[in-house]
C-alpha cells in the first residue's frame, strides 16, 4: 500500500469515526447505528445478508423450481409458463422481495436514498449477466407523469442507468393505475392491461431484443403489459430484470 494510499484509509476511518459520533446515521434498512456512514446508507450486514435466488430456476420467469422436477432436464420451465407462456421471454431478479432487499428497495423508493440504486444495480448486473448479454438496451417501467412528479424520481430508470447498457424510454404509461399493492393477482392484471403505451424510440429497437428494468417483479402484471406494448411495436424480444421478485409459494 502507497504511503498516499495509507493516509487517504486514515483519513476515511477518522472521518466515519467522526461521523459516526456526531451525526449517529442509522442504516436505512435496518436502523442499527452505521459504523462506517461514508460507505453509504445501508450497513455491511445488510448487504450481506441479502440472499439470491439459487439454481434451480424456471428458465422463463426465474422462479425457483423444486429441485427433483427438473433433474435432467437442460430448460425447465415451471407450472405456471407451462400453462401460459408469459410475453416476456426471459425474466430475472436478485433475490426474493423480503427481509433486508426488501428494506433496501423501500428506502430507495420510498424514503429518497437515490444513492442506492447504483449498488443495487451492481447486485442486478451481477446476477444477470447473461440476460444483459445481446440486449440493444434497458427500459425502466415508467411511472405515470403524476406519480413521477411526487416521487421526484423514478427508480426504476435510477436503476437502469447503471446496468452497463444504453438506457432507452420506449415506453410511457397512458393510464394512472390505482395502486396495486392491496390488489389480488387477477385484479392486478386487469388494472394495468392497456397502462402502457410504446412511443417513437421503440420503432428503433424493432426487431431486436431489449431488457427491461423495475425495482420489484410482484405478480408480474405491469411487466406483461410493458413486453405486450413492446411486441406491438415489433420488439422481438423482451426479457426483464428486477432487484427483487415476489416468489409465488406453491403447495410441494
Ligand atoms: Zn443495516
Ligand atoms: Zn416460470
Amino acid at each position: 500500500m502507497t504511503r498516499a494510499r495509507v493516509i487517504a484509509d486514515y483519513g476515511t476511518r477518522v472521518v466515519d469515526a467522526i461521523a459516526a459520533v456526531v451525526l449517529a446515521p442509522s442504516c436505512a434498512a435496518c436502523g442499527e447505528l452505521l459504523d462506517s456512514p461514508t460507505r453509504g446508507p445501508v450497513c455491511e450486514r445488510c448487504w450481506r445478508s441479502i440472499l439470491p435466488l439459487t439454481p434451480p430456476l424456471c428458465d422463463r420467469c426465474g422462479d425457483p423450481l423444486p429441485s427433483w422436477r427438473v433433474s435432467g432436464v437442460a430448460q425447465a420451465h415451471c407450472a405456471r409458463c407451462r400453462r401460459s407462456a408469459p410475453t416476456i421471454d426471459r425474466a430475472r431478479a436478485i433475490g426474493e422481495y423480503d427481509g433486508a432487499l426488501r428494506a433496501v428497495i423501500h428506502a430507495l423508493k420510498y424514503d429518497g436514498r437515490r444513492s442506492l440504486a447504483k449498488p443495487i444495480a451492481a447486485m442486478m448486473r451481477q446476477r444477470a449477466v447473461d440476460l444483459l448479454d445481446g440486449a440493444a438496451c434497458a427500459i425502466p417501467v415508467p411511472l405515470h407523469a403524476s406519480r413521477r412528479r411526487h416521487r421526484g424520481f423514478n427508480q426504476a430508470e435510477d436503476l437502469a442507468r447503471h446496468l452497463g447498457i444504453p438506457v432507452v424510454r420506449a415506453l410511457v404509461r397512458v393510464r394512472a393505475t390505482a395502486t396495486q399493492t392491496d390488489l389480488p393477482a387477477a385484479q392486478r392484471h386487469r388494472n394495468v392491461r392497456a397502462a402502457f403505451a410504446a412511443v417513437p424510440p421503440a420503432a428503433a429497437l424493432a426487431g431486436g431484443c431489449v431488457v427491461l428494468v423495475d425495482d420489484v417483479c410482484t405478480t408480474g402484471a405491469t411487466l406483461e403489459a410493458c413486453a405486450r406494448a413492446l411486441k406491438e411495436a415489433g420488439v422481438a424480444e423482451v426479457r426483464a430484470l428486477t432487484a427483487a421478485r415476489v416468489v409465488a409459494r406453491r403447495p410441494s
